[in-house]
């Protein structure tokens, strides 16, 4: 099966091959979070949608090195320039160590990540690790004639840039648009235009983080980390890059322009990012008290959950969209999404276990259909890393691996090759490339729970006392469990 990947590439603003610059390697970038406090829900959305790219492509048989930074110095209140550096600010709050409160939200995020089943980067690099790189990135920019310097800080010259580049090819914006909708802002009377902004900023003698440089005390402007981290690990251009949605106006814009005025290129050949999310179609916002922290959806505490949901619900709530639409938050929606995800993870967990049976006479019909469903699991990935058509594929061999399971299929056999590839595609897709995994709670105590009870009901069965058997089947139907009878009795079950 010969297949090709398709990436929405927003630079282009085009769904495109996607071929690697190094044939069988992937060098991809993702703007990590900025650790001064709980990490919000958006930020899990796309680091879960990275993953999900991450695991695709290895399982394609790709080298991947995946890079992931840690933004703990430089990141400004406002992105234009102004404001307290967030980790700073905190600090001072929390009367703690700048590094104190680095340490702590960057343990909380690995946690969180952990929880949610997304695999650790290849490299985690940091900003603070990394002024002297920045450092260079300035000067190289200011050598190139695309920077200037003012009383110890040193600006990026958008206007000098945009005579011979595309300053918004990223957002699809005219430059004279996007002047005429700036305002004037902090550091306005040192820069010479509107668009202009910090690489480098000088430090007030009371700002915690400061380094020296050619320029004094200072430190990095947000953007410049990562255009430095990302050619230190993975050179001046490299495959993907990637982000939320929010990130692209500024922060990739003018990270694609400091590349380009260091050294000449576009970093990434694709650039992808993840859209937001919303609660009951409404824009997700912490002023709004809309937005939930993770460990409030698990255990339920917020005013607008009805109850706590588990880690791999959610991400399956997450992956149920592609990540280029918007994720809407309500507790009808994640019902759901348990329901599906629990169907889909006992069907995992039975696979482990299933054999064929002794095989009779393949029905052709059923043998190419099991296996269309196969190829539409790469079809759908391949297709933008369309998770929600993956999910349906998904859904589709479930039904026939838990008719066969119970013996109630009306369908024919498929051949021994069918059988192991569509045991393997089940496998592969659910637990490798979707990361889920079959939580404790369905693992083997509801099966466990579920035998015992189908033992009793066949005890009452062979004592003629139907009343108790059909009351067993009943209510079990009632609450989403169905018993499949056959020849043999009732032998298995599943949820509905
Ligand atoms: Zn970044």
């Amino acid at each position: 099966m010969e297949q090709k990947l398709f990436v929405y590439n927003s630079l282009t603003r085009n769904k495109e091959e996607f071929k690697p610059l190094n044939p069988g390697h992937v060098g991809m970038y993702v703007c990590g979070p900025t650790v001064y406090s709980d990490v919000h829900l958006g930020n899990c959305r796309t680091f879960i949608a990275f993953d999900l790219i991450y695991r695709y492509l290895l399982h394609l048989g790709y080298k991947v090195r995946y890079v992931r930074n840690i933004t703990d110095a430089g990141h400004l209140e406002s992105d234009g320039d102004v404001g307290e550096d967030k980790v700073s600010k905190k600090a001072k709050i929390e009367q703690l160590e700048p590094m104190e409160i680095v340490q702590r939200y960057t343990i909380d995020f690995h946690k969180v990540m952990d929880i949610f089943n997304a695999l650790p980067p290849s490299i985690e690099p940091t900003a603070t690790g990394h002024i002297i790189e920045q450092i260079e990135l300035v000067k190289s920019i200011l050598a190139a004639g695309y920077a200037y310097e003012v009383d110890g800080s040193v600006y990026f010259d958008v206007e000098k840039y945009s005579q011979n580049n595309d300053y918004g090819a990223l957002n699809g914006r005219k430059l004279e648009d996007m002047l005429n909708n700036t305002r004037t802002l902090g550091g306005q009377d040192e820069k010479r235009g509107k668009l202009d902004f910090a690489l480098w900023i000088k430090a007030k003698p009371e700002h915690l983080m400061q380094w020296p440089s050619p320029w004094g005390m200072g430190f990095p402007g947000w953007h410049l980390e990562c255009s430095a981290m990302s050619n230190k690990y993975l050179g001046h251009q490299f495959d993907i890059h990637g982000g939320g949605m929010d990130l692209m106006p500024t922060h990739h814009t003018n990270e694609i322009a400091q590349n380009i005025a260091c050294c000449g290129k576009t970093p990434a050949n694709y650039w992808i990012h993840t859209n937001m999310l919303t609660t009951n179609g409404q824009k997700m916002s912490k002023s709004l008290g809309n937005s939930f922290l993770p460990h409030e959806l698990f255990t339920g505490e917020h005013a607008l959950l009805k109850k706590g949901y588990s880690p791999m619900v959610i991400r399956f709530f997450f992956l149920q969209a592609s990540y280029r639409s918007t994720v809407d938050f309500s507790n009808d929606a994640i019902d759901a999404a348990e329901i599906f995800y629990k169907k889909l993870s006992e069907t995992a967990r039975k696979l482990a276990s299933l054999q064929q049976n002794a095989l009779t006479a393949v029905d052709e019909e059923t043998d190419k259909g099991i296996n269309t469903f196969c190829d539409d699991c790469y079809y759908s990935m391949n297709d933008n890393f369309n998770s929600p058509k993956t999910l349906e594929a998904l859904n589709n061999l479930s039904k026939w691996i838990n008719s066969y399971a119970a013996s109630i299929r009306n369908s024919g056999e498929i051949t021994a090759q069918t059988f192991e590839r569509m045991k393997k595609t089940y496998t592969d897709f659910f637990f490798d490339v979707l990361g889920l995994k079959v939580e404790d709670s369905d693992s083997g105590d509801t099966d466990e729970l579920m035998q015992l009870i189908i033992k009793l009901r066949n005890e009452a069965k062979a004592g003629k006392d139907y009343a108790t058997s059909d009351k067993i089947r009943e209510g079990l139907k009632s609450i989403g469990f169905q018993l499949n009878d056959n020849k043999q009795g009732t032998t298995d079950w599943v949820r509905v």
